[in-house]
C-alpha cells in the first residue's frame, strides 16, 4: 500500500473525532457496511466498483500494514489473544466440559478473521452446499457458488516438481473448471514438504482413506495437499487476505470510505419514535407486516476518547460483523427474541427469536507425537539457531523458505471409512433418537436428518485430521532438540447447537457465546473414536517406524475412560462458528431471507458473512465466506435475483 493511502486511512481513522461537527449530508453514504472483515471488504469492494455509489465501511479494528504477525505464514496463531488483533471472546462455562471456559478468537482488524486465521484455503463437497438449498436456503448450492469461488481467487497451480507426493496434476481444462485465475485472493500450494509427509499419507491410506488429487471439484474427501492463502506471485510469501487483496484494489476509490477503530453500537430504523416502534413491532410479529427501514448506524471510537457519532445510510445497511458480531448487533438494535432482549433492557423492534441461535462450530482435539529428530520438521526453527537465522534471512530476502509455508496435510474422512459398521449403525440410531427428541427444534430436526444421511455418504467427511509437521501446539511443552508431528482431530458435522446472545444493553460488553460443545452422545462418541484414531494413524506403518513416543496426551491415556477425559479436558474450537443469522425462511428459524439476504422484517438491512451459513460444512470456511460475499454482492447490485 502506498504512502498516500496510509495517510488517507489515518485521516479516516481520526474522522470520527470530528464526526459530530460534520453536517449529516457529509456522513451519509448509499451503503454502510458494518464490519470490514472477510465478507465486508468483498461487499464494499464490489459495491464501490460503481463510481456513482458511495460506500462506507465501519471496522472496529485497525489496519495492520507490514505487520509480521499478520503477513508471515509461519507465525500463524501467534496473534491469538493479542487485543491488537483479536476480539478475545470466550465461551460461557461449557457444561459438558466440566464447565471449562474456552477462548473464541475473532479477527479485530481490517480483513477481520482472514487476517488472524490459519491460512487453509479449501472447499467442502458439492453435497454439503446442496444441503443448504435442501434445508431452505433457496438459490444457495454448489452450482450457484462455484463461479463465485472462482471469482474470488487466483490460484497459482503447482509446478510438477512441487506436486504433493503420489498425486497427479489435473489437466489445465480440469483445473480451470474449478479454480479461479483472475480473482483477488492469491492462494497457492506448498513448495516445501517435510519428509514425514509421505509416511503420514501412506499411513492414512492404510487406514482406508485414499489420496485426493483435486479436492476442489465437488468431492472434498480424502487426504490431500490443501491450498493455502499465501501469495507467491504478488506479495511474495505473505498472507493473502481480505485487506491485502480486496481492500488494496479498492482503497484508492474516492467513493469508498473506511472508518477504522470504529465500533458500531446500534442500527437505527426510520421508525425512531418509541411508540411507533412498539406498534410496528406488534404489527410485524402479529401480521408479518411492518418492514423496518435501517437509516443510520451509531458508532463509537475504539480509543481512549470514546467519541460517539452517527453514520447515515441512504440506501442500505449491510451487516458483516461475523458469526458473533452480527447477531450481537442485531440484538443491540432490537432485533431478536423479545424475552432475551427484555432481560438485557433492550426494546424489541422485530420479534425474531432465531437471531443468535443455531450456532455451530467444529470442535477440535490436539495431540502431538515425538518423531525422530533427524526428520525435517518445523521444530528445526526452534532447535537450530543457525537454521532459524538462515530461514529468517531467506524470508526477508525473497519471501521464501519455511517462514513462507504452513505445510498442513488435511484428511477429510467419511465416517464409514473410519468406524465399524456396528458402531456406525449405533450412531445412526442415536441420530434418529435425537431427531425425534421432544426438545429438538424443527430446524435442528431437518438438519439432523441431513447429517444422518451424511454419516453413510462416500463423499462427505465427518471427521477431519490435520497434520502439522512440528510441535509446540499442545499443553505439553516440546523438549529441546526434539521433533514432533501435531495431529488435530476435528468433528465436521456435530449435532450440538449453541447460541450467542446479549446479556446487557452495553454495546461494548462481549456477547454470551455458548457453543454447547459435546451436548449429545453422537458428538461424544465421534470425538472418542476420532482421538483414538489419531493415535492409530501414528501406530500405522510406515509412520510408526518414525514415531518415538506419544507426547501429548501421553501413552498413559489408554482406556476409553481416559480418552473421554481427554476429549472433555482438551477440546478447543477449530475457529469455525457459523449459522447465527441463518439464511432460511422465517418460519423455519431463519434470520435472513435467502433470496435477498435481507433480515426478515426489514426493507434494507442485509447480512453478509459466516453467520448466514445454515449448516456446517466439512471444510475451513474462509473461501466459502468469500464466495458467499461475492454472490451476495451480485444480489445487492441486482445482477442476480437470488436463485
Ligand atoms: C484463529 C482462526 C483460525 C482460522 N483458521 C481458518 C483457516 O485456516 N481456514 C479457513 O478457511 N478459515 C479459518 N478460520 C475461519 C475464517 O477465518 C472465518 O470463518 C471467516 O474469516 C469469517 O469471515 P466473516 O466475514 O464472517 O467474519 P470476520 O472476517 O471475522 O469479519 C467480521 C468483522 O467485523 C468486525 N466487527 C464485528 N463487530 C463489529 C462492530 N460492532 N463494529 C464494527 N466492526 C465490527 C470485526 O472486527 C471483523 O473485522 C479461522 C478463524 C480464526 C479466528
Amino acid at each position: 500500500m502506498g504512502r498516500l493511502n496510509l495517510l488517507r486511512l489515518a485521516a479516516l481513522a481520526s474522522l470520527l473525532n470530528f464526526i459530530k461537527a460534520i453536517p449529516a449530508g457529509h456522513k451519509t453514504f448509499d451503503y454502510v457496511v458494518i464490519g470490514g472483515g472477510t465478507a465486508g471488504l468483498v461487499v464494499a469492494t464490489r459495491l464501490s466498483e460503481d463510481p456513482g455509489t458511495t460506500v462506507a465501511v465501519i471496522e472496529a479494528g485497525p489496519h495492520h500494514v507490514n505487520e509480521p504477525l499478520v503477513d508471515t505464514p509461519e507465525l500463524f496463531s501467534r496473534a491469538l489473544g493479542n487485543p491488537a488483533f483479536d476480539w478475545r471472546f470466550v465461551t460461557t462455562p461449557q457444561v459438558n466440559l466440566d464447565n471449562a471456559i474456552l477462548p473464541q478468537p475473532r479477527g479485530k482488524m481490517l480483513g477481520g478473521s482472514s487476517g488472524l486465521n490459519f491460512i487453509v484455503w479449501d472447499r467442502a463437497s458439492q453435497r454439503e452446499y446442496d444441503a443448504w438449498e435442501q434445508l431452505g436456503a433457496t438459490g444457495w448450492n454448489w452450482n450457484s457458488l462455484l463461479p463465485y469461488f472462482k471469482k474470488s481467487e487466483t490460484v497459482a497451480p503447482q509446478l510438477q516438481a512441487d506436486i504433493f507426493p503420489q498425486t497427479s496434476q489435473p489437466s489445465e481444462a480440469n483445473f480451470d473448471a474449478f479454480h479461479g485465475r483472475a480473482g483477488p485472493v492469491q492462494p497457492s500450494y506448498n513448495v516445501i514438504y517435510s519428509n514425514v509427509t509421505i509416511p503420514y499419507v501412506d499411513a492414512i491410506n492404510s487406514i482406508g482413506v485414499p489420496t485426493n488429487s483435486d479436492p476442489y471439484t465437488g468431492n472434498a474427501t480424502g487426504v490431500y495437499n490443501t491450498e493455502v492463502a499465501i501469495d507467491r506471485v504478488k506479495n511474495i510469501g505473505k498472507r493473502s487476505y481480505a485487506a491485502s487483496t480486496y481492500f488494496n484494489m479498492s482503497s484508492d476509490r474516492p467513493n469508498l470510505t473506511v472508518f477504522l477503530s470504529t465500533q458500531a453500537t446500534k442500527i437505527n430504523f426510520d421508525l425512531g419514535d418509541s411508540l411507533l416502534s412498539l406498534f410496528s413491532s406488534l404489527l410485524s410479529s402479529l401480521l408479518g407486516l411492518g418492514q423496518m427501514r435501517a437509516s443510520s448506524v451509531d458508532v463509537v471510537a475504539v480509543n481512549s476518547t470514546g467519541t460517539t457519532g452517527r453514520i447515515f445510510a441512504r440506501k442500505e445497511v449491510i451487516l458483516s460483523g461475523g458469526a458473533f458480531g452480527t447477531p450481537h448487533l442485531l440484538e443491540l438494535s432490537g432485533i431478536g427474541n423479545p424475552e432475551i432482549l427484555r432481560e438485557a433492557g433492550i426494546q424489541t423492534l422485530i420479534d425474531l427469536p432465531a437471531v443468535g441461535e443455531n450456532l455451530q462450530d467444529h470442535p477440535s482435539f490436539t495431540q502431538d507425537f515425538e518423531v525422530k529428530n533427524t526428520l525435517f520438521t518445523y521444530d528445526l526453527l526452534r532447535n537450530n539457531v543457525t537454521f532459524n537465522a538462515s530461514q529468517e534471512a531467506e524470508y526477508a530476502e525473497s519471501g521464501t523458505g519455511l517462514l513462507a509455508n504452513v505445510q498442513f496435510v488435511l484428511t477429510f474422512s467419511p465416517l464409514k471409512d473410519l468406524i465399524s459398521s456396528q458402531l456406525l449403525s449405533t450412531v445412526q440410531d442415536d441420530a434418529t433418537k435425537l431427531i425425534n427428541a421432544p426438545g429438538t427444534s424443527p430446524l435442528a430436526r431437518r438438519q439432523h436428518r441431513i447429517t444422518r444421511d451424511f454419516l453413510t455418504a462416500d463423499d462427505v467427511a465427518n471427521v477431519e485430521f490435520i497434520m502439522f509437521p512440528g510441535g509446540g501446539r499442545t499443553r505439553v511443552a516440546p523438549a529441546p532438540g526434539s521433533a514432533y508431528i501435531t495431529v488435530y482431530t476435528c468433528l465436521m458435522h456435530p449435532f450440538s447447537r449453541g447460541s450467542v446472545h446479549v446479556n446487557t444493553s452495553d454495546p461494548l460488553a462481549s456477547p454470551q457465546i455458548d457453543p454447547s460443545y459435546l451436548d449429545n452422545d453422537i458428538d461424544r462418541q465421534l470425538a472418542l473414536q476420532g482421538v483414538k484414531l489419531a493415535r492409530t494413524i501414528t501406530q500405522t506403518e510406515p509412520l510408526n517406524a518414525l514415531v518415538v513416543s506419544d507426547h501429548s496426551p501421553g501413552a498413559n491415556v489408554t482406556t476409553d475412560a481416559d480418552w473421554i477425559e481427554f476429549t472433555k479436558g482438551f477440546l478447543t474450537t477449530t475457529y469455525h462458528p457459523i449459522g447465527t443469522a441463518a439464511m432460511l425462511p422465517r418460519e423455519l428459524g431463519g434470520v435472513v431471507d435467502p433470496l435477498t439476504l435481507k433480515v426478515h422484517g426489514t426493507d434494507n438491512l442485509r447480512v453478509v458473512d459466516a453467520s448466514l451459513m445454515p449448516m456446517l460444512i466439512a471444510t475451513h470456511p474462509q473461501s466459502t465466506v468469500y464466495a458467499i460475499a461475492e454472490r451476495a454482492s451480485d444480489i445487492i447490485r441486482g445482477r442476480i435475483f437470488g436463485y
